[in-house]
């Protein structure tokens, strides 16, 4: 079969400022596929170029929580082929957490949390690394406004923060004093040669977030999918994207026979406008991909996201 990788910058990155980065990390996918790689390898190395890009929120360009300073990050990775998963959550001060995620397919466990992750890391040689970006830095001084009441919430993904009386709830240990003087995910579907398919996805959660907070990334079936009919990755509002089983549920219909282009409009049709959705899907059907932060009604061009094909 054809091998192709599919990319995704996030359900609010937009084409016009980060599509040469999508399109970067589809070709590098794609060019460790032929080298030899796996799907597996192809949506992992996919994904470490978004990471190292400071435009997405992952990796080197993760969010900073609510107190300004705390990074905390999430992935996991799928393979088609075998069923392994590996993710981790919360983990702080690595520059990929793909490549963590990878590794932990490697022990008995499945996911691995906060500082148990970044401590496995640690043994495993990933170097401390404090993801810092001025792009992070930027998208915190606009939370910081819209927590202080100075402007209107048109960052985080949906209103829920709002309703919210987050004040009481505050656990970080700056104190909400200090602090009151954005969101966004990478991932990847790849399929080989051999016809096998795997995804990989990263974030550095949503922008506003509690201290421990976890989103769908690495929560299986939720952020990503992978079986013998396809793969699928998704991005926008965790909360919401997890009690839809997102990508379980996209992964359903291409193993119905839907085409991905198709599949990936009706799950965006799931959610309500003021929910930021992007779905990226790849069957022998074809490939398809989309979000629902812009005026495109097909969805397509709306996000950025790539496409590498031999
Ligand atoms: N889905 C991610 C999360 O909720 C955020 C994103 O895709 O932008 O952590």
């Amino acid at each position: 079969m054809t091998p192709i990788v599919l990319t995704h910058g996030g359900a609010t990155s937009v084409p016009a400022q980060s599509q040469d980065g999508a399109d970067l990390a589809a070709n590098t996918g794609l060019t460790a596929m032929t080298k030899g790689g796996s799907a597996l390898d192809g949506a992992v190395a996919a994904v470490v170029v978004l990471e190292d890009d400071p435009r997405f929120n992952a990796g080197t360009g993760s969010s900073i929580r609510m107190d300004g300073k705390t990074i905390q990050m999430d992935a996991s990775v799928h393979d088609g082929v075998t069923g392994d998963y590996g993710a981790v959550a919360a983990i702080e001060r690595v520059k990929n957490p793909v490549l963590v995620a990878r590794r932990v397919i490697e022990t008995p466990h499945v996911l691995i949390v906060g500082e148990g992750a970044t401590r496995f890391a640690r043994t495993l040689g990933f170097a401390d690394y404090y993801p810092d970006s001025n792009t992070a830095r930027a998208r915190f001084a606009q939370v910081r406004r819209v927590l202080k009441g100075k402007v209107s919430d048109t960052i985080s993904y949906s209103t829920a923060w709002q309703r919210y009386d987050w004040k009481k709830s505050w656990n970080f240990e700056t104190g909400l004093n200090e602090v009151l003087g954005a969101p966004d995910t990478v991932g990847a579907v790849a399929r080989d040669a051999e016809g096998r398919y795997a995804a990989a996805i990263s974030t550095g959660g949503t922008s506003i977030s509690f201290l421990g907070r976890v989103g769908d990334v690495p929560m299986y079936g939720c952020g990503i999918y992978a079986g013998p009919d396809g793969a699928v990755a998704t991005t926008g509002n965790g909360e919401d994207i997890i009690k839809k089983l997102l990508a379980k549920r996209v992964y359903d219909a291409l193993a119905a026979g839907t085409e991905p282009q198709q599949a990936v409009a009706d799950a965006i049709r799931l959610f309500p406008r003021e929910v930021g959705i992007g779905v990226i899907a790849i069957s022998a059907k074809g490939h398809g991909g989309g979000g629902n932060r812009g005026s495109d009604p097909s969805f397509r061009a709306n996000m950025s996201w790539g496409v590498a094909s031999e």
